[in-house]
């Protein structure tokens, strides 16, 4: 039905439509199973709110110092139960997933000791935090010593070499849930457990971290629930649900929250310092709106997966399987189609939707990257976005989508666009 009228608004040619409603009709069964967990999530989350007695006094704003700001108490303590953690930082002063990924790492690491990632090269912004990548700053100046090891060629975890990359000097180890820019498939909940008790099963004080971003609310766990010390995202992603306008957490023990607290503000002011500038509520609300968002973008990727694979091309993941993150990864193979899906994205943004996307250097990349974000929030990935690294071989990674009812009528765009004249 929908797709019978969409040309009332957009010049969408039949053939695109027609894989559209293939698509939809073959992931029924998918769609199910994604509404049954954002219900749970929601529940989750709502009883959280309810147990700390959430009320609109909460909302008031803090300025300054921000001493004695009941509302962000409220909030943190509402993101501790939703993570099931005893503490959590969740604040406007951090920037971005990056950075509280950075807090929680220089909060906790000290000289001499030793990061471990077992699950290969960490997201590429955490190549410069950590110093992989020479940077000004970073964990390796500050005498951390990293370690790596490498998933195996079947993408399961390389146990010999993990148990031999420990040593008496292994502080912390970094697990990242979300594939990043990569190929493989994501971490899923059940997968990081294990991992954990491996590791905890070697040495129960080694302090373990998950790099939660863009996994919140994907699966009815969260890393915290199967052994993760600390879980740390960001509220551009899935957690602020589209309205958080900056912001990123960490949810874990009280002590090491305090500790990430110490290197965010200051040794001795910790949590007690940091102002919220009326953004309570805002916080609040998107946490609210996430698990159905993050359902949103979950139908929007497998409609793009299910398209992508009628259309021939390798997805991963697969329109057919479980999810553990929001992200769809989409081997195109050609510079040329790359950039034209992502202009087919920001056509369908509702802001800047006449921008043409072109690749251009980040800071924290490696390469040119392009970026298709029309988003209210700026460099947003909850909103429907789409960005690829421009290198072979040419892989597109479509994220986000804050309805479902935008999502669909992006993809069927980024099709249309992609389509064109090839
Ligand atoms: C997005 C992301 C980050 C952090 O990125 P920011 O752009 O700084 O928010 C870290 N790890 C993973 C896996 C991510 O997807």
């Amino acid at each position: 039905m929908f797709w019978d009228n969409v040309n009332d608004f957009f010049d969408i040619s039949d053939a695109t439509k027609k894989l559209c409603k293939n698509a939809e009709a073959n992931s029924l069964e998918m769609f199910k199973m994604i509404d049954d967990i954002s219900s749970y999530n929601q529940c989750k989350v709502l009883s959280s709110m309810t147990k700390n007695k959430l009320s609109d006094i909460h909302f008031a704003s803090s300025t300054g110092y921000g001493y004695n700001d009941i509302g962000r108490d409220v909030l943190e303590q509402i993101y501790a139960d939703v993570f099931c953690t005893e503490d959590a930082l969740v604040r406007p002063q951090i920037v971005s997933g990056t950075h509280a990924l950075k807090t929680a790492l220089f909060g906790i690491l000290r000289h001499g000791d030793e990061l471990l990632s077992p699950v290969g090269s960490p997201y590429d912004t955490l190549q410069g935090v950590i110093g992989i990548r020479k940077t000004k700053g970073s964990l390796a100046e500050h005498g951390v010593v990293y370690k790596q090891v490498d998933l195996l060629e079947d993408e399961s975890f390389d146990y010999e070499n993990i148990k031999n990359a420990i040593t008496d000097k292994t502080k912390m180890v970094l697990i990242q849930r979300s594939k990043g820019y990569t190929f493989r498939h994501s971490l899923r909940i059940s997968e990081i457990k294990e991992l954990i008790s491996f590791i905890k099963n070697i040495n129960k004080n080694i302090i373990i971290m998950v790099d939660n971003c863009y996994g919140e609310f994907v699966e009815k766990l969260e890393p915290s629930q199967v052994g993760a010390d600390l879980t740390v995202g960001s509220l551009i992603k899935n957690a602020g649900g589209g309205l958080a306008p900056v912001g990123g957490y960490i949810a874990g023990s009280k002590d090491l929250i305090e500790l990430c607290a110490s290197i965010l503000y200051a040794p001795g002011l910790a949590k007690e310092v940091g102002p919220t500038l009326g953004l309570n509520g805002v916080i609040l609300q998107g946490l609210f709106l996430s698990p159905s968002v993050v359902a949103s973008s979950l139908k929007t990727a497998i409609l793009t997966a299910s398209i992508m694979e009628d259309l021939g091309y390798e997805t991963c993941p697969k329109s057919t399987e479980i999810r553990t993150d929001i992200v769809q990864a989409v081997k195109l193979l050609s510079e040329e189609k790359v950039v034209r899906f992502c202009k087919g994205v920001q056509m369908a943004a509702p802001v800047d939707s006449f921008a043409a996307p072109e690749g251009s250097s980040m800071p924290g990349y490696d390469c040119p990257v392009i970026m298709a974000a029309g988003t209210f929030v700026q460099g947003s990935s909850i909103e429907f976005s789409a960005d690829s690294p421009l290198k072979h071989p040419y892989i597109v990674f479509l994220q986000g989508g804050l309805t479902f009812e935008h999502g669909r009528i992006g993809v069927a765009l980024a099709i249309e666009q992609m389509l064109q004249d090839l």
